[in-house]
């Protein structure tokens, strides 16, 4: 049985935490990857049982794991905010396909909300590895309030001359002071600011519904299947 001790949390964003886990000596990963994690007790009543699936948010030379996730009112999710620190977590994993990419001369990561999960751990690898190529980051969002590490990509963006970061705020109140891109995220969106849209490799995150219409959109335009890589975070 494998676990991870729980460190402790932090609010990351409105309605979204962030929690931090030791990292095992042995535990080995590639940015973008999932794990399974097991409360070691539901303190509330949850007909999902204690189980769920989380990206890995922080990159692979990181000291410690972290994940992010929106809160709510699941009884696995009301647990969560209540772990003590020191609890053990049991864990599948790490999993999944969808990963860093350092061959690609030009990738556009899409996110919607805490689809953002895995580009953070991708970025962070990203600026510490390098790239070929360059990376263009479309992420949408409520609010810039909501926007789970928004300041990081601002600051990332600084730092990294092959980081293109558009963030669109689509529920802002008429007369606010947002200066940046309110509209959904879309293809004509990617095709319209994401500089070499036509040969790019696309990296998609978010609800189901979110991935199943971008990818699409894509597809309409033409964008081969090959250039289509995704993830959707089902339970959302
Ligand atoms: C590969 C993969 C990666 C993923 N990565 C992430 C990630 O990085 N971050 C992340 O947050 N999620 C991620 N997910 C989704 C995650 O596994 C959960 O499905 C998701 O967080 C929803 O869990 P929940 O407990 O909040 O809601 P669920 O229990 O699944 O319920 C769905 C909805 O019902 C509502 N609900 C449930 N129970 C109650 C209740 N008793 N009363 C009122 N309302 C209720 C909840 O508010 C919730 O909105 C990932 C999924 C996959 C497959």
């Amino acid at each position: 049985m494998k676990t991870l001790t729980y460190i402790g949390q932090r609010q990351i964003a409105q309605g979204t935490i962030e929690l931090a886990f030791h990292k095992p000596e042995d535990f080995v990963f590639a940015a973008g990857q999932n794990i399974n994690l097991k409360v070691p007790a539901l303190k509330y009543e949850d007909s999902k049982g204690p189980r769920r699936t989380f990206t890995i948010a922080s990159s692979p030379e990181e000291q410690v794991i972290h994940i992010a996730t929106r809160i709510s009112e699941s009884g696995y999710k009301r647990t969560l905010l209540e772990i003590e620190t020191g609890a053990e977590f049991e864990y599948l994993g790490p999993q999944g396909n969808f990963i860093y990419d350092a061959a690609l001369e030009n990738a556009i990561y899409m996110a919607g909300g805490i689809g953002i999960t895995p580009f953070r751990s991708m970025l962070g690898h990203a600026l510490r590895i390098g790239t070929k190529g360059r990376i263009t980051l479309l992420y949408g969002n409520a609010r810039p309030e909501t926007s789970a590490y928004h300041e990081l990509f601002l600051e990332y963006e600084k730092r990294a001359p092959f980081l293109h970061y558009i963030p669109t705020m689509t529920e802002l109140p008429a007369g606010d002071e947002w200066r940046g891109e309110r509209r959904w995220l879309s293809a004509d969106l990617a095709f319209e600011r994401a500089p070499g849209a036509e040969d790019a490799t696309f990296f998609l995150c978010g609800p189901p519904k979110m991935v199943e219409a971008l990818t699409g959109q894509l597809r309409e335009k033409g964008v081969a299947a090959e250039r289509i890589r995704s993830e959707s975070l089902w339970g959302y």
